[in-house]
């Protein structure tokens, strides 16, 4: 059996490791340092990262309390802008100019975030004179505790090794994650092939066996990460981090159907153990985000009357795999 059996994309495989990490993260006591982790949740999310490099799934361990107190800000990611003046805002009524950091852009720019964070009611604001006041809704908090990169190879030979090693050597350099990982099948051999692989030694490895579907113990260690070493300096290290943070809050990793072509007649969603992955009834395989897109030749839209009059039960069964996806993403948030 091929070790990526079952699946006909990596993308479904994502998916696979973002709903183990979703079940399962940290796995077991092998990840850092327990009491710690202990005391953390996570959030999942998918594709993100910085201009340079994009990481397949990422994972923030948090702290729960903390977290609660970010929700005073909604459940829509904050941009850098944002945070900038959510980060920085005073207690007591305050010029912006005088109550903020003086930032490495324009003013105007500072102003139309601010304009944007009172439209979200996240800050209050005022005007005194010609001046605009801000005032800050509370305090945002110290939410990130962790930042967990890992890449997806399911089928990890000699070149995929190559150019993931080079990724990952550059990851361990930057050191703005915590940690590097890579998942791959399991091969069920006495050696994984992947420890023999020229991986940065910094780089974990998760060995996964998706064939019977996901769910907590489908994914074990191979291979224990180290911690790595931040060569930024901590300010702008922490700024990047948060940022990547709220992205990951804001979206989490079932955003796909935002691109995807759930208004297809073919589009479904599977069960595959614990998890829900994306069919395609005319290709009859797990279709990837760029097959499943505008330019498919196999298209059908969803008849009309499917979405009309609540059929079958609001909508037809795109709107019900949106909504299927959104209600997961809220249990698991919640
Ligand atoms: S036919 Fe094309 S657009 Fe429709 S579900 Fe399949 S891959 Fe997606």
């Amino acid at each position: 059996m091929s070790p990526s059996a079952g699946f006909d994309s990596e993308f479904s495989y994502e998916l696979c490791v973002c709903r183990w990490a979703e079940l399962a993260w940290p796995p077991g006591e092998s990840v850092g340092d327990a009491d710690s982790t202990a005391l953390t949740t996570h959030i999942v999310a998918r594709q993100l990262g910085t201009q340079k490099r994009r990481w397949d799934t990422v994972i923030v361990e948090v702290d729960p309390a903390a977290l609660r107190n970010r929700a005073a800000f909604g459940d829509a990611e904050l941009d850098s802008d944002l945070l900038h003046i959510l980060r920085n805002a005073p207690a007591e009524w305050a010029w912006y100019r005088e109550a903020l950091p003086e930032p490495d852009y324009p003013w105007r720019y500072v102003r139309e975030a601010i304009h944007r964070a009172a439209d979200r009611d996240i800050l209050h604001t005022r005007r005194a004179g010609n001046r605009i006041e801000i005032r800050r809704i509370a305090p945002y908090p110290d939410w990130l505790v962790r930042l967990i990169a890992i890449e997806n190879k399911p089928d990890l030979d000699a070149s995929a090794a190559r150019r993931l090693g080079d990724q990952l050597t550059h990851d361990v350099d930057v050191g703005l994650a915590d940690e590097v990982w890579v998942a791959t099948s399991r091969t069920g051999e006495l050696v994984e092939p992947a420890l023999l692989e020229a991986l940065p030694v910094e780089a974990g490895i998760l060995t996964t066996a998706f064939d019977d579907g996901v769910d907590a113990d489908s994914a074990q260690v191979d291979w224990h990460p180290t911690a790595l070493t931040p060569t930024h300096g901590a300010a702008h290290r922490t700024t990047r981090r948060l940022e990547l943070a709220e992205r990951a809050y804001g979206r989490g990793w079932r955003n796909y159907h935002e691109t995807m072509r759930p208004d297809c007649r073919y589009f479904a969603l599977r069960r595959h153990g614990r998890a829900l992955v994306p069919w395609c009834g005319a290709k009859e395989c797990h279709q990837s985000a760029s097959l499943c897109s505008g330019s498919c030749v196999d298209f059908s839209p969803e008849p009309p009357a499917w979405r009309m009059r609540g059929w079958p039960i609001e909508g037809g069964p795109g709107a019900a795999s949106r909504r299927l996806l959104a209600d997961r993403a809220n249990r698991e948030n919640s």
